[in-house]
Order: C-alpha cells, then sequence, then structure tokens
C-alpha cells in the first residue's frame, strides 16, 4: 500500500489583508492580532508538523509538484480572470473577489496548490500510489471560473479533474465535498455535466449564504449529478458517518467513478471558528474509511483527498493525522487529546433522533427511498 502526500513549504506563504476572522473590518471591528486570514497556515503547517512528530510522514510518499500550467489553468478558468490575476499579483497583490486576498505571488502559489493535487490525482490514476493526500493551499472548492470567494483562488480539484481528462487518464469522477461549507465553486463548474458527480455535506446556509440547496440538482446532462446535504447545525460525529451511509455512499455506488475525490475541509470539527458542528478527529478517520470502503468496491480504491477548510490550528492537525493514518494503514498514531471530552459533547439521543429524521427526509428528495 502507498499513500502519498502532496505538500510545499510555499503553500504556506500566501496571504494578505488585515482580517478579524470573517467580520468586516470596520470603526469597532479591530482586526485580530495575527493581522492574516483565519485561512491561515498554521492549520496546515501543523499537521505537517505532527506527521513529523509522530513518524508517519517516513511511510508516506512525501512530495512537492511543479505548479499547474497556464493551460491546466484555463480548462478551468476564463484566461481574461487569469490574466488579470497574474498582472495583479505581480504588480504587489490584490483582492478580485470575496475574502480572497492574496500577496505579490500569490498567482503562483495558488498555481503550486492545484498543481499539487493534480499530481495527486495523476499518479493515484496511473497507478504509482494506491491513494493520496494533497496539502493544497490556497483552498479551491469555493472558486468560481471567474469569481474567487471564500479564501479559494482557483479551483484546485476541478484543475486536476480537467488535466485528468485532458490526457485520458479517466473520464468519470465523483467529488464528495465533506468541508462544512457549501462547495459552490465545484458544484458551478460541474453543474450541466454527468461524468463529475458533485455532493456537497455543509452546514445549511453557512458560507455561501445562498447556496447549498437541497433541491440544486444540476441541469441539462447534469442534471440529477449535483447533490447538496444541508445539515442543521449542531449535526455530529453520528450524523456525518449516517449521512456517509444513507446518502454519500448508494450515490457513489449508483455512479460508479473512476476516481473518488474528497474536498476535504476539517472545518465541522467542534472547535471551528468558523462552523457551528460537532465533528471529531474520530469522525474523519471513519469517513476516511467508508470513502476507501466504496472506492474499493467502485473504482479499485483510487481515492484522493484535497486539503480545503479548517480553522482550528490546535485541532485540525489531529483531525488531519487520523485521516492519514487511516489512509496508509499506519499504526504510527497522533492520539486525539480531546478524545474523551468531544465524545460527550455529542448530541444527546433525543437529539440524534432529530438529525436521523432530518437524513430520512434528505434519502426521499435526493435517492427517492
Ligand atoms: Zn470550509
Amino acid at each position: 500500500m502507498t499513500t502519498g502526500f502532496f505538500w510545499d513549504e510555499k503553500c504556506f506563504w500566501h496571504g494578505g489583508g488585515a482580517y478579524a476572522l470573517t467580520l468586516p473590518l470596520g470603526d469597532f471591528v479591530q482586526p485580530l492580532a495575527a493581522g492574516g486570514l483565519p485561512e491561515n497556515p498554521e492549520t496546515k503547517r501543523r499537521l505537517k508538523n505532527l506527521m513529523s512528530v509522530s513518524g508517519i510522514d517516513q511511510e508516506l510518499a512525501m512530495q512537492s509538484a511543479t505548479p499547474a500550467t497556464w493551460g491546466d489553468l484555463a480548462r478551468v478558468h476564463p484566461e481574461s480572470f487569469l490574466t488579470k490575476f497574474k498582472e495583479t499579483s505581480d504588480a504587489g497583490g490584490g483582492e478580485l473577489g470575496l475574502r480572497t486576498p492574496f500577496l505579490r505571488g500569490g498567482f503562483e502559489i495558488a498555481a503550486l496548490s492545484a498543481g499539487l493535487a493534480k499530481e495527486a490525482l495523476a499518479q493515484v490514476l496511473d497507478g504509482t500510489l494506491d491513494n493520496a493526500y494533497s496539502l493544497s493551499r490556497p483552498p479551491g472548492h469555493h472558486c468560481l471560473p471567474d469569481w474567487p470567494n471564500g479564501f479559494c483562488l482557483l479551483n484546485n480539484i476541478a484543475i486536476a479533474i480537467e488535466a485528468a481528462i485532458a490526457s485520458g487518464q479517466a473520464s468519470r469522477f465523483a467529488v464528495v465535498d465533506w468541508d462544512v461549507h457549501h462547495g459552490n465553486g465545484t458544484e458551478a463548474i460541474f453543474y450541466d455535466r454527468d461524468d463529475v458527480l458533485t455532493i456537497s455535506v455543509h452546514e445549511e446556509h453557512n458560507y455561501p449564504t445562498d447556496t447549498g440547496d437541497i433541491t440544486d440538482r444540476g441541469t441539462g446532462a447534469g442534471a440529477g449529478y449535483n447533490m447538496n446535504i444541508p445539515l442543521p447545525p449542531g449535526a455530529g460525529h453520528n450524523t456525518y458517518l449516517e449521512t456517509i451511509d444513507r446518502l454519500v455512499t448508494p450515490a457513489l455506488q449508483d455512479f460508479a467513478p473512476d476516481v473518488i475525490i474528497v474536498a476535504c475541509g476539517f472545518d465541522a470539527c467542534t472547535f471551528d471558528p468558523l462552523a457551528h458542528m460537532l465533528c471529531t478527529a474520530e469522525t474523519f478517520r471513519q469517513m476516511t474509511a467508508k470513502m476507501m470502503e466504496v472506492a474499493d468496491e467502485t473504482c479499485d480504491g483510487k481515492l484522493v483527498l484535497v486539503h480545503e477548510g479548517g480553522y482550528s490550528e490546535a485541532y485540525v492537525p489531529f483531525c488531519g493525522h487520523a485521516v492519514m493514518e487511516q489512509l496508509s494503514g499506519s499504526s504510527r498514531a497522533a492520539p486525539d487529546p480531546m478524545a474523551e471530552v468531544v465524545a460527550q459533547r455529542q448530541p444527546n439521543t433525543r437529539q440524534q433522533a432529530f438529525f436521523s429524521e432530518v437524513i430520512t427526509d434528505m434519502a426521499t428528495e435526493l435517492l427517492g427511498t
């Protein structure tokens, strides 16, 4: 079993702007001391560091990749947008969308982030790796073809998929987005296509506040190939696993992709400052196990996870490490120091019955079951 891990220190150098989480700075909002984006490098760098401390990195095929080329980017993003992005980046940085500030060199770092995802997917598809994780930063799932938003400057997963199609490596892709926010960019890019099944599990109307509805199923040839699973705030470990079992897995089995790509945000974790869910490191471990199972069943185990959001600097590394343990089968653990507490914070039986009822309703609407 060979598991790849794609990362590059340069991706941690992306930054820009003074922020206070996502509050608009103004007369009464003081910028946070760190002065940077809530999407800051430390959640990711600390994951990479934890992997070095546990030693699990010695069992993984750790590597960087070349940046995605202009041609790679242009399969997803219009040249007019790319030119403006490159020029603004060369001129010192700026902001071309919503909450996507970048500094000089931001274009090159975003292309590198996409390049990591592209290479991870390519190496899984050609059999060099059994599965892989791409620690892409900046993230990608919110980015529309011509409008970056939600910390996402280029759509990493879409760029990777289009490169794989162009090289003839695969033709059917399933994207499972368990970042706590709606994968609006990926949805928009593939909304009218039946060769890419997009599934987003998210907190309803968190971000964006006006997309991600269950009724948005795709259009034209893509009708039925987009699935939104908006969960109420407060959903935790059991609800996420039940969602995977009852909604996501049947859709993947039915679609039978060549590869499964997970847009892996860790912001559904209980410590996240930008969302209101109760997932734990163990949740992410078990969701990964379930994805491996359905990948074994449908596509020879071909599975690629691409990092998206997750804003708890202290806790995200433990979630990510649990995913890497599961993905690689390694016994080099980094035990969740909060395991007992976060297990106790889960919804009680009566609340859990409510969440199950929500899932039952969605199964009827989405799968007719
Ligand atoms: Zn997110």
